[in-house]
């Protein structure tokens, strides 16, 4: 069965940090816009929940993404004037990677890569030795053969929180919302994309964005699929003795990179109003999970491990009581970096999400990218610089 009625204009398949900004960005135009999702987002089943999220401007991952960050920085700050909800916290960061890097790891001199990044773009940056760090920051223990990078314009952003202002903004602008509703297809025949739902019934538009995190491969190209993998994430919030030591106008984010590529930590900020506990994590990108049966319980002697081997080694002042634990999924690509392109049979169709676990800070500026392309043909910034090209000839 296929809905009566003329073709959307943009269907948006997956409503969480980039389909809710693409569907928000298209419903501006008065285009005819509906957007579907398997869950009612945000939450917390894919990759946009845990309440928070790093940004930072001068992006160490390479010169590419600084339009997406910086323009991602202008809507939040659109959205909180339109709205009076402040979705970014500019906290300051610091990024922590040893004072001598192993030769050729660009992960473990992130600190020198992002304030080269920085000088050659004009974005405020210092990199300090250990003790400095302390002395402004004597929660974060450094050790002095470490050195930090710090970003005055880094902070955190409110993940789920911009996901509900997009929807919401959506809807007001006329955008359609179905929720609880999985697409198990998307072809394209006669210049017009027919999107199959669960229930049976059809779709038809002019043009798809999907945005399916990490059920990428679900509705993926398989060329793309052999490309992609996904990791399961684990995220802690442990009760500081006094909060107002770590609340986002006293204390910066922290990514801290050790000596070996497993050797992660970060840390979050805690917001006014938010978990009574400061967020923490690592990574892991050894054993992949399928989003449909990944275990998303946390173990408390996970929770326990973390906080004795890890975190209280980092952060003076954190408590072992751990007020909460969540489980989140990486979206990963081969080489770490985005994935963004049309099916190959069809230009109709465009697909994000392999953010590989750094997205969220550039998710408002690619949906709105993605938006353009598909309702004008064009775009304000080049989403091409995250095509295919790059996985396919290797
Ligand atoms: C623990 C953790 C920490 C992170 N920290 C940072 C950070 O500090 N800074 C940063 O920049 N990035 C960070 N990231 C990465 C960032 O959060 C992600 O890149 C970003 O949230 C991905 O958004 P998305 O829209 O691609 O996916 P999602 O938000 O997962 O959205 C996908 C949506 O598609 C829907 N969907 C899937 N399949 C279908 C279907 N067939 N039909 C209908 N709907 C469907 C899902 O229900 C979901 O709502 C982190 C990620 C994790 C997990």
């Amino acid at each position: 069965m296929t809905d009566a009625g003329s073709p959307y204009d943009l269907v948006v398949v997956g409503l969480g940090a980039v389909g809710s900004s693409a569907l928000f960005q298209a419903s501006k135009t008065g285009a005819r816009v509906l957007g579907i999702d398997r869950y009612d987002p945000p939450h917390d089943f894919g990759s946009t929940n845990a309440e928070t999220r790093i940004t930072r401007l001068a992006v160490g991952e390479g010169p590419r993404y600084l339009p997406f960050v910086a323009r991602s920085h202008q809507i939040w700050a659109e959205l909180a004037a339109e709205t009076g909800d402040k979705l970014y916290h500019q906290s300051g960061g610091c990024i922590i990677t040893p004072d001598t890097p192993a030769a050729g790891d660009r992960w473990n001199d992130f600190a020198r890569i992002s304030a080269s990044i920085a000088a050659d773009s004009g974005i405020d940056f210092e990199l300090l030795d250990a003790a400095t760090t302390r002395s402004r920051y004597p929660q974060i223990q450094t050790t002095d053969d470490q050195i930090v990078g710090f970003e005055p314009t880094g902070g955190v952003v409110m993940a789920e929180r911009a996901v509900d202002t997009h929807l919401r903004l959506a809807r007001g602008n006329g955008a359609e919302i179905r929720t609880h509703q999985t697409v198990t297809n998307i072809s394209v025949t006669n210049d017009l994309t027919t999107i199959r739902l669960q229930d049976g019934t059809n779709v038809v538009a002019e043009a798809v964005v999907v945005a399916a995190g990490p059920w990428f491969a679900d509705l993926a190209p398989p060329l793309d699929r052999e490309h992609t993998y996904v990791t399961r994430q684990t995220v802690y919030w442990f009760r500081p003795e006094d909060p107002e030591m770590f609340r986002p106008e006293c204390f910066p984010f922290i990514i801290w990179v050790g000596e070996t590529p497993d050797d992660y930590f970060s840390s979050f900020p805690m917001p006014h109003g938010g978990i009574p506990g400061m967020k923490v994590l690592t990574e892991q990108f050894v054993d992949r999970c399928d989003p449909r049966t990944v275990d998303r319980t946390v173990p408390v002697s996970e929770i326990n491990d973390f906080y004795h081997d890890i975190a209280r080694h980092r952060i003076d002042g954190l408590t072992s009581e751990c007020v909460k634990a969540v489980a989140c999924l990486y979206t990963m690509t081969t080489d770490e970096h985005f994935l963004i392109d049309a099916h190959p049979s069809s230009d109709r169709v465009l697909y994000a999400s392999p953010c590989s676990g750094h997205g969220f800070k550039h998710s408002a500026a690619i949906g709105e990218a993605m938006a353009q392309k598909m309702l004008h043909g064009t775009s304000t910034l080049d989403i091409e610089v995250f095509d295919r090209t790059r996985l396919v000839a290797t």
